[in-house]
């Protein structure tokens, strides 16, 4: 039980070192350096955890696959659909108020909102 809990938060250590929105499987290449017998499944376990115990954020409408967030305050995303780079930002203030109203009124739990466009490294590839 001791050895599984230090596990968990190495994994949670791990992740909130990243800095950005990484993927399960990115994660796990990351744990893998410093817990080197660690498991893809652990890894995933350990992230369902942290996401039922709001410890974790998810990043809403971003391909097939789930991207964690550290990052809890409420905020959203610009993914670039070229490469998938996702990128914070803050939610406009009347947005934010008005989305807010929006769930209260339906008793809505929480939400997230993306948004898409081509990052300025995708722009500059293009030019060449
Ligand atoms: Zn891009
Ligand atoms: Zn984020």
């Amino acid at each position: 039980m001791e050895k599984y809990s230090s596990r968990r938060q190495a994994v949670l250590e791990v992740v909130q070192n990243m800095r950005c929105h990484p993927t399960a499987d990115v994660v796990y290449e990351e744990c893998r350096k410093t817990i080197p017998n660690i498991s893809l499944a652990t890894v995933y376990r350990n992230l369902a955890y942290f996401e039922r115990q709001g410890i974790l954020g998810r990043v809403v409408g971003c391909g097939e696959k789930e991207h964690y967030d550290v990052e809890l305050d409420t905020h959203c995303h610009i993914i670039c659909s070229k490469c998938k780079k996702i990128v914070d930002m803050p939610y406009p203030e009347d947005m934010k108020n008005l989305l807010a109203k929006y769930c209260d009124d339906r008793d809505f739990s929480s939400y997230g909102l993306s948004f898409y466009n081509v990052c300025e490294d995708c722009k500059n590839k293009n030019d060449k």
